[in-house]
């Protein structure tokens, strides 16, 4: 059995997800022809408390065109220092929407109301104009923590006092909503768009959600054309997206236990140590000690058994589970990973 902990983007559509696609209507999405693109996007309007949705071919495309449409060339954006906008897609609101980012620190990939205030530019033409502010749940190098609605509220009412927008890069937004019991709504209603993925935990092969008002929507659209992401008889892949928000959502529970799991083993070995309290969906960053090896060194022994993680940093490895991994699975992961460290 092979165990590939390296990311949930690494599952692989299941039977009947492909009979559904197999089986899905089609047509020329670039003219809104698609009847199941466009049963997606409604559907996915509704989940997240919007007038309108759109599907696009992945989650940076989805945090891009959102924030392409709602800035302009010189404006700032404000994200967190470990967000995915500005580690994870290749300098993409400098490339392509002529942004610079105001970066805030803070534990896990949170931030707070105040720091926001802090860091909005005065109204001086010297400065960079603040127009933005992205928010990542779950926040992926934070280690999949969950937001509170309460600082996700609170930062909203600094982003209103000032004039600003606000973008849920909610790629793991289901993680959250499962992991804290909170309806997609009372997340998203704080935001003025929101982006998801389908090809995350959902598992998917491909696509993600922009949702927002009719009118950005329109915006988004338009950049999703000048960024190369129109896509034609695209109902093959939003019928995966639909069947894995049919059946994938409430699943994600055990994604979580299953982390939940590993982490707790992990913690009781030899040579490492991990932060249970960190451990709140289903990412699990451990750190290795320097007497043990490298995260890479103790990655490639791990390798052979067929239990397959990624290092993230020269001491650091992160496991993320999914529904390609089995309490089976991850019992042989505990399993190797302990005689490896014995060793
Ligand atoms: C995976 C991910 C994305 C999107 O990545 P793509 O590879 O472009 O689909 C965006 N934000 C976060 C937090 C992610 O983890």
């Amino acid at each position: 059995m092979l165990v590939d902990l390296r990311s949930d983007t690494v599952t692989r559509p299941s039977p009947a997800m492909r009979q559904a696609m197999a089986s899905a209507e089609v047509g020329d999405d670039v003219f809104g022809d698609d009847p199941t693109v466009n049963r997606l996007q409604e559907r996915c309007a509704e989940l997240l408390g919007k007038e309108a949705a759109i599907f696009v071919p992945s989650g940076s495309m989805a945090n891009q065109t959102s924030i392409r449409a709602q800035t302009q060339p010189g404006d700032e954006v404000i994200a967190h220092a470990d967000s995915h906008i500005y580690h994870y897609e290749a300098g993409a609101p400098a490339g392509l929407s002529g942004c610079s980012l105001r970066l805030l620190a803070g534990e896990r990939g949170l931030f707070t109301a105040d720091q926001v205030r802090t860091a909005v530019r005065p109204p001086d033409s010297h400065y960079p104009r603040s127009a933005l502010v992205v928010v990542e749940n779950t926040h992926n190098r934070g280690g999949g923590t969950c937001w509170s609605l309460e600082a996700i509220e609170a930062i909203r009412g600094v982003a209103d006092e000032f004039g600003l927008k606000m973008h849920l890069d909610g790629a793991r937004l289901m993680n959250a909503c499962i992991a804290k019991g909170h309806d997609s709504r009372q997340y998203t209603r704080f935001f003025d768009t929101v982006s998801m993925c389908f090809s995350k935990g959902l598992g998917a092969p491909v696509g993600s959600i922009v949702a927002s008002t009719r009118q950005t929507i329109q915006r988004v659209h338009r950049f999703r054309k000048m960024f190369g992401g129109g896509m034609r008889q695209a109902g093959i892949l939003a019928a995966a997206a639909l069947y894995a928000l049919e059946h994938n959502v409430q699943r994600l529970a055990e994604d979580h236990a299953n982390a939940r799991h590993l982490a707790e083993a992990i913690a009781r070995m030899p040579g490492v140590s991990v932060d249970l309290a960190a451990v709140e969906t289903n990412i699990v960053y451990f750190d290795v000690q320097p007497g043990v090896g490298t995260g890479k060194s103790l990655c490639d022994a791990l390798r052979p058994r067929g239990v397959w993680m990624i290092p993230v940093a020269p001491q650091r490895i992160r496991a993320v589970t999914h529904l390609d991994v089995t309490r089976e699975g991850v019992e042989l992961a505990i399993a190797a990973l302990r005689q490896t460290l014995e060793r």
